[in-house]
């Protein structure tokens, strides 16, 4: 990271500076309304942000994998709404629509979701399976040669304003993950509609809510792959997904480490600044050496997805470190400011509150171990093999 790229270290440098002026002095108060980030998508649309995952040959900015994780930890560090919003666009929509998608369904959407004119969500979990994702009720039946949905999905992220979904369904129940395929779901289509924006302990301006499917009716072009291979499609997604979810974990943590630190300057208790009490510095020591390692996590996935092939255990221990690291950090920086860490006049709260979801959503801490784990002993068992 510290040899970076001029274009690496121009993307790093606009986002930077857009968390600083367009979001960082907006956040608080987008947290307190549960506002939808507006303008702020707009601008970062112009930025090319809302297409990163897109290659520049359908409309996008075609960034490799680093400098999408960089742009999103920088953003995080001005606003974690507004960073989960954009990861989700392009990693859990555009990316599978670029990897997966037909030339038609390509043309249709990526230009539209890369230049920000249109935008879209990820259906997964449904009201009673997430991290057994598999088991789900959502179905899509054969009608004439296309489709017909009936289901619901809920915690869609961007789902009420979202204009297409990356939808999952079981075509074939019986079959389990081998009978899960995946939709481009247009959210016009007759028959969908999503519930009022849910209401959570954090990322109060990146909306999530639950939307329905009552006999939506699909063309055959609304199939993404091939039929039966959605579930692998929605987990080789949610490998790119965690890498921008553990990218957002570190810029949270990065900006509640940064306001601790600045206040650490300025509060005096017992005759002398906090700054200089030494159990206060190795609060930082430890923040700065976790902030460090969870770049390096992250770092190494994004190389390895680069690389190709699979990079499923490397973008999960990214998630599962950087995102507790998160919680670590977000919950030591508030220690630092003391009660007024406890008050919404400073970030720290809000830091708190907006780091804990990074350890429940793409995948829970504990799912994390589990394949984690699933790999290591996969590795072992190919290599007694050999
Ligand atoms: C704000 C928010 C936004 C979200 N956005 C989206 C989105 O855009 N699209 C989407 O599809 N989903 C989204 N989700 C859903 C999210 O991915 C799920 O909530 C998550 O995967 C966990 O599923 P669950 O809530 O059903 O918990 P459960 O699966 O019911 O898990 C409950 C607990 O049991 C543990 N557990 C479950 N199985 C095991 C096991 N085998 N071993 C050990 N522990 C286990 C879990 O780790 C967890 O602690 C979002 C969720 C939230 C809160």
């Amino acid at each position: 990271m510290d040899r970076l790229t001029e274009e690496q270290a121009l993307a790093l440098g606009m986002a930077r500076s857009f968390a600083a002026e367009r979001l960082k002095p907006v956040a608080a108060a987008l947290d307190r309304d549960a506002s939808w980030p507006r303008a702020q998508l707009a601008g970062l649309a112009e930025l090319g942000f809302m297409g990163m995952t897109v290659p520049e040959a359908d409309g996008g900015a075609g960034f490799d994998p680093l400098t999408y994780a960089l742009v999103i930890e920088a953003l995080a560090t001005g606003c974690a709404s507004t960073a989960v919003i954009v990861s989700v666009n392009n990693s859990l929509v555009c990316e599978p629509i670029a990897k997966f998608g037909t030339d038609v369904q390509k043309r249709a959407w990526l230009p539209l979701l890369a230049t920000g004119q249109r935008l879209g969500c990820f259906g997964l979990t449904e009201p009673s399976s997430g991290s057994d994702a598999a088991h789900m009720d959502t179905c899509a039946k054969r009608d004439g040669a296309g489709w017909r949905i009936s289901g619901s999905k809920n915690w869609i992220t961007n789902g009420p304003h979202a204009d297409v979904m990356v939808l999952l369904a079981a075509t074939q129940k019986q079959l389990g993950p081998k009978g899960v395929s995946a939709f481009l779901v247009p959210m016009d289509a007759p028959g969908v509609s999503r519930d009022r924006h849910d209401e959570k302990l954090g990322i109060h301006a990146a909306h999530s809510c639950t939307i329905s499917f009552d006999e939506v009716s699909l063309g055959s072009d609304a199939l993404l792959g091939a039929e039966g291979q959605g579930f692998k499609i929605a987990m080789a997604t949610l490998d790119s997904g965690r890498i921008g979810i553990a990218a957002q974990a570190i810029g949270i943590a990065q900006a509640a480490f940064d306001a601790a630190f600045a206040y650490s300057q300025q509060r005096k208790a017992f005759g002398s600044l906090i700054k200089d009490k030494q159990a206060v510095q190795f609060m930082f020591a430890d923040m700065a050496t976790e902030l460090r390692a969870a770049r390096l996590l992250v770092a190494q996935a994004a190389s390895a997805k680069e690389r190709g092939g699979r990079y499923t255990r490397e973008a999960a221990q990214a998630k599962l470190f950087a995102s507790e690291m998160a919680t670590r950090v977000t919950h030591r920086a508030l220690q630092v400011f003391g009660g007024y860490g406890y008050s919404t006049e400073y970030p720290a709260e809000r830091h708190y509150r907006d780091a804990r979801i990074t350890e429940i959503y793409e995948g829970t801490s504990e799912i994390m171990r589990l394949v984690v784990a699933g790999q290591m002993l996969k590795d072992a068992a190919s290599l007694s093999a050999t």
